[in-house]
C-alpha cells in the first residue's frame, strides 16, 4: 500500500508520508485504495476504544510497527473519560464530546496521536534528525501540539502565537507549558503575520540553509497522521448507539460537523469508505460560509471578506482538507485537482465539475449558521435540555435542526461537539443571560456555578501556573527566532 499525492502520481509509504507531512508539490497524501482494500468494521464494534483505534490505524497507516503501543502511549490516562469522546443524548439527538483532552480542546484527539506517529515514522525511516514542530498558533492548536509534544525525543516544538490575539485562557496554557523541548513565543501582529513568518521559516531554512542534524514539520499541516487517528470516534459514536439498543447494526446514522480545514468531517468520510454505515455528512459553518456554497453550487470562492465571528475556530476561507476530497470524487483526476488549486491560490475560486460534485452531494449536505443564531442556540439547548454547549457546537446543532426538518429519511443524528463551553465562557455565559463581569477565569467560575458542571483539568488552576515563556518579538523577527533556536 502507498500514499499518493493529490496533485501529481509521486507515491510514497505511510511512514514517509507522516513525516514529510505534505507532498513537495503542494499536494496532500492519500490512500487511493480507501475503500477498495478489505476492512472488518462489524468487528471494530464491540471493542473498547483503544483497541478500536488501533485496528482501525493499522488499516489506514499498516507500514507503522507496533501501532497498539502507539495508541496507548497517546490515550491512556490522558484523557478525562475512558470511553476517550462520550456520547450524551441532548433532546432526540446525541452528542459526541471530542474536548475531554489533556488540553480540553478537540485538536488533542489528533495531537495526542501524530508525536507517537512522528517518532514512531523516524526511527523507522531511519532518520537520525530532530524533527522540529513549527506551529502557529490562532489558540488551541498550539498548546494541544505542545502537550503532544513535550518531551518526546527526538523532536522540538516552536509555537508562534499573536500576542493580542488569542483569549487569556488559551494564553495562559501555553505560556505555563513545561517542557525540554519546548518554546513559545508571542508576536505583535496577528495569526495570519504568525502563519506568515513561520511559512517564510520553512522556506528560508530549507536544504543547506537548515542547520545540520534537524527537520522541519508541522503541527498545522494537513499531515495524513493527523488525520488518520479522527476516523476512530465516528466508529465509536456507533458502536455506542449500537450498544445502547439505539440503532440496529447496518442502520445509517446521521453525523453534523462544525467545520473549518474540513479535516474532521473528512475523517467521517473515511469511516464510511471503511464501511460504517454513516448516512449523511453534515458540514456546518458559522457565518464563514465557503463550504455551504461550494456545497450548493460547486464554486469554490474565497474572495469575501473575512467575518470574526464567536466560533474561532471555524472562521476559515480556505479549507485545506477540501482537496483530499476532490481527488477521492474526480476518481483520483490528479491534473483536475492541480488546476482547481492552481486557480483558487492564483484568481481566488474555482468551479468543480457538476457530476462529481453530484457524487458529493451524495454523501455530504450542508448547511450555516449565523451569529444571532448560535447564541439563540445556546441559550435554548440550555433551557430546553439542560445541557451546555459552546460556540462550534451550536452552529452544529442549528444547522441539524435546519437537516432534520429537510433530510429525505429519518436517521438518528449525532452532533459533534468540538469544544468545551469553557473555552468561551463569556460567549456562553451571555448567551444563558449570565452575568459577565471579570477576566475569563472569574468567567469560568460563574459558569461552573450555573451549569454544575466541572471545569475540566487542563483549564484549572491556570492563573496560579508560573510563567515559563516570556519571548515577545516582531513579525518580521520569526525567521530569525527560528535559526537562533536551531543553532
Ligand atoms: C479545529 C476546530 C474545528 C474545525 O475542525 P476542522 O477539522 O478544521 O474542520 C471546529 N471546532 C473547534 C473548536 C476546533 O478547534
Amino acid at each position: 500500500m502507498f500514499y499518493q499525492s493529490t496533485r501529481s502520481s509521486r507515491r510514497v509509504s505511510d511512514t514517509a508520508a507522516v513525516l514529510e507531512g505534505i507532498a513537495p508539490d503542494g499536494g496532500l497524501y492519500i490512500d487511493p485504495a480507501l475503500g477498495s482494500r478489505p476492512f472488518d468494521w462489524q468487528g471494530c464494534l464491540s471493542l473498547t476504544p483503544l483497541a478500536m483505534a488501533e485496528k482501525i490505524l493499522s488499516h489506514l497507516l499498516p507500514g507503522f510497527d507496533r501501532m497498539g503501543e502507539l495508541v496507548r502511549r497517546a490515550y491512556e490516562g490522558k484523557f478525562e473519560s475512558a470511553d476517550l469522546t462520550p456520547l450524551v443524548k441532548v433532546g432526540e439527538d446525541f452528542v459526541l464530546e471530542l474536548f475531554h483532552g489533556p488540553t480540553a480542546a478537540f485538536k488533542d484527539v489528533a495531537l495526542s496521536m501524530l508525536p507517537q506517529l512522528v517518532t514512531a515514522a523516524r526511527v523507522q525511516e531511519g532518520v537520525g534528525d530532530r524533527i522540529v514542530i513549527l506551529t502557529a498558533t490562532s489558540g488551541d492548536t498550539g498548546k494541544a501540539a505542545l502537550e503532544g509534544f513535550h518531551d518526546v525525543e527526538g523532536t522540538g516544538i516552536l509555537v508562534f502565537f499573536p500576542d493580542a490575539g488569542v483569549s487569556p485562557v488559551q494564553k495562559a496554557q501555553m505560556v505555563t507549558q513545561a517542557g525540554s523541548n519546548v518554546k513559545v513565543c508571542a508576536v505583535r501582529g496577528n495569526f495570519d503575520d504568525c502563519q506568515t513568518g513561520v511559512k517564510r521559516a520553512f522556506a528560508a531554512l530549507s536544504g543547506d540553509a537548515l542547520p545540520a542534524g534537524c527537520r522541519l514539520s508541522s503541527a498545522n499541516s494537513i499531515n495524513i497522521g493527523r488525520l488518520a487517528p479522527q476516523v476512530v470516534y465516528y466508529f465509536i459514536a456507533y458502536a455506542e448507539l449500537l450498544r445502547r439498543g439505539e440503532i440496529a447494526l447496518g442502520e445509517r446514522v446521521d453525523y453534523v460537523v462544525p467545520t473549518g480545514n474540513f479535516g474532521d468531517i473528512l475523517a467521517g468520510y473515511f469511516a464510511k469508505l471503511l464501511g460504517l454505515p454513516v448516512g449523511q455528512l453534515v458540514c456546518a459553518s458559522n457565518a464563514n460560509r465557503v463550504l455551504t456554497d461550494f456545497l450548493e453550487t460547486g464554486v469554490y470562492d474565497k474572495r469575501r471578506s473575512f467575518l470574526k465571528t464567536a466560533s474561532p475556530s471555524m472562521d476559515i476561507l480556505v479549507s485545506s482538507n477540501l482537496e483530499r476530497l476532490l481527488f477521492l470524487a474526480s476518481g483520483g483526476d490528479t491534473a483536475l485537482v492541480a488546476d482547481c488549486m492552481g486557480r483558487l491560490s492564483s484568481e481566488g475560486v474555482y468551479r468543480f465539475p457538476e457530476e462529481a460534485m453530484e457524487r458529493i452531494r451524495e454523501d455530504f449536505a450542508a448547511g450555516c449558521c449565523d451569529e444571532a443564531r448560535c447564541l439563540e442556540t445556546i441559550g435554548q439547548v440550555w433551557r430546553e435540555q439542560g445541557y451546555l454547549c459552546d460556540t462550534h457546537t451550536a452552529v452544529a446543532m442549528a444547522v441539524a435542526e435546519d437537516w432534520k426538518l429537510r433530510r429525505p429519511e429519518a436517521r438518528k443524528t449525532v452532533v459533534l461537539s468540538t469544544a468545551s463551553p469553557y473555552k468561551f465562557p463569556a460567549a456562553v455565559l451571555k448567551a444563558i443571560g449570565g452575568d459577565l463581569e471579570g477576566d475569563e477565569f472569574a468567567q469560568m467560575e460563574r459558569l461552573a456555578e450555573i451549569s454544575g458542571i466541572p471545569i475540566p483539568r487542563g483549564l484549572r488552576g491556570l492563573k496560579e501556573r508560573s510563567v515559563l515563556h516570556r519571548d515577545v518579538i516582531d513579525r518580521d523577527g520569526i525567521v530569525d527566532y527560528v535559526r537562533a533556536q536551531l543553532g
